[in-house]
């Protein structure tokens, strides 16, 4: 069938990549405003060194800064709201994450917050704002793409499940994309976010949002961490391969911000919220029994990905994904049931996913997992 070719494609965030990029264009940073709350998690911002380049830049320029270091691993919406308050206290008028997609998607909830003194934090999920303070992404994981896109997905206990947000409104102004801060990333964590950066490529490829513009960045994608994954999966990365996994990731960002992400990712919240499972490894570990499932319906797409990554078969991947991320966790029925149900709250991504995705697909899908 031919696909109608109409698409949008634009993005606000201007980025800089590369060694030193903070450093180099320091006056891109000390232009957006007068006072940043510089949002963290506990270490990563100090032990990656992106925390000292910010602060050294800032202190250059004598603009004012307060620290928020506690953002959590899946930022909860108490902390967000918590964060907020101290930056409406404090009057900054910029926010900067830095850190792994938790504390860069948290700075964005806290940017619409405090611009918008009458919200409390559940209003954000109904995505009605039109302002928010000035965001910068700074990445020290190659994960997420936070740093260009829209999306914040914060823990919500009362759902059960992570949900998101993110409009024209909360894509960073400016990002700073350096791979040397992911230096200090364990095997874990290095695994893990790259497979997500992975799955944002791949989900957007594969997308029915996708367009002809997103599928040059998401083939592109593929093919960076094809060279790099047999490497990834040892853990014997070189400064190139951190590179490239970095770009791998930013680009993951740029798709999805225009493709959305799909039922991968609507099911690896589950994995997280009740086995603990980091993000990347949650939607990893789905992968094999995604690509198969949606095989009769997206199979030129799915062939041209695998050849991309040097794959000649979805076993043949899936065996490399399973080198890096070990076993899924054994569900229980009573498991099923509730993932089952919980899954089916992502109706965006559901909506994506090329294959028909209902109650029974997603059944389907946990029961087929192993
Ligand atoms: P993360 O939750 O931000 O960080 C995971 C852990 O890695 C934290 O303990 C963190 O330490 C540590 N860490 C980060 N950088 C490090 C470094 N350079 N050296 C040593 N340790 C480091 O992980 P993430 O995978 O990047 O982000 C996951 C979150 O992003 C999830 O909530 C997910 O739902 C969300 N996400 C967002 C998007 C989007 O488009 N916005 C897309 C996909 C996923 P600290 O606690 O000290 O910081
Ligand atoms: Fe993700």
């Amino acid at each position: 069938m031919r696909r109608i070719m109409e698409f949008t494609f634009g993005i606000p965030t201007k980025i800089f990549f590369g060694r030193d990029c903070i450093l180099k264009n320091a006056a891109a940073l000390t232009a957006i405003g007068s006072k940043a709350m510089l949002v963290t998690g506990k270490h990563s911002a100090k032990a990656s060194g992106a925390l000292d380049d910010v602060v050294s830049v800032l202190d250059k320029a004598a603009i004012g800064y307060v620290i928020f270091d506690e953002i959590e691993n899946n930022p909860s919406v108490e902390t967000v709201a918590k964060a907020a308050k101290i930056a409406r206290q404090e009057e900054v008028d910029f926010v900067i994450g830095i850190g792994g997609g938790s504390p860069i998607d948290a700075s964005k909830a806290i940017a619409v917050l405090a611009a918008n003194k009458e919200m409390i934090v559940t209003d954000l999920f109904k995505n009605d704002f039109t302002k928010a303070l000035p965001i910068v992404g700074i990445p020290t994981t190659a994960g997420t793409g936070s740093e260009a896109t829209p999306y914040s997905v914060l823990l919500r206990k009362d759902m059960q499940t992570k949900v998101s947000f993110g409009t024209k409104d909360t894509f960073p102004a400016v990002a700073f994309v350096d791979a040397k801060y992911t230096m200090s990333l364990g095997k874990n964590s290095t695994i893990s976010t790259a497979v997500d950066a992975f799955t944002h490529a791949f989900e957007g490829y594969l997308a029915n949002r996708s367009t002809v513009i997103s599928d040059c960045f998401a083939l592109e994608a593929i093919k960076a961490f094809g060279k790099s994954m047999r490497k990834l999966a040892a853990f014997e990365l070189d400064e190139s391969d951190r590179e490239n996994l970095m770009l791998v990731s930013l680009l993951g960002g740029i798709i999805i911000a225009q493709t959305g992400v799909t039922i991968a990712h609507g099911m690896g919240y589950c994995y997280t919220y009740f086995k603990g499972i980091p993000h990347g490894a949650a939607n990893g570990l789905i992968m094999r029994e995604y690509m198969k499932l949606n095989y009769d319906v997206a199979k030129d797409k799915i062939d041209t990905a695998l050849e991309a990554l040097g794959c000649e078969s979805i076993d043949e991947f899936a065996g490399i994904l399973r080198e890096m991320l070990g076993a899924p966790p054994v569900l229980t029925s009573e498991e099923i049931e509730l993932y089952t149900e919980l899954t089916q709250i992502q109706k965006g991504s559901m909506a994506n996913t090329p294959h028909k995705i209902d109650e029974k697909a997603i059944k389907y899908l946990w029961e087929h997992i192993d």
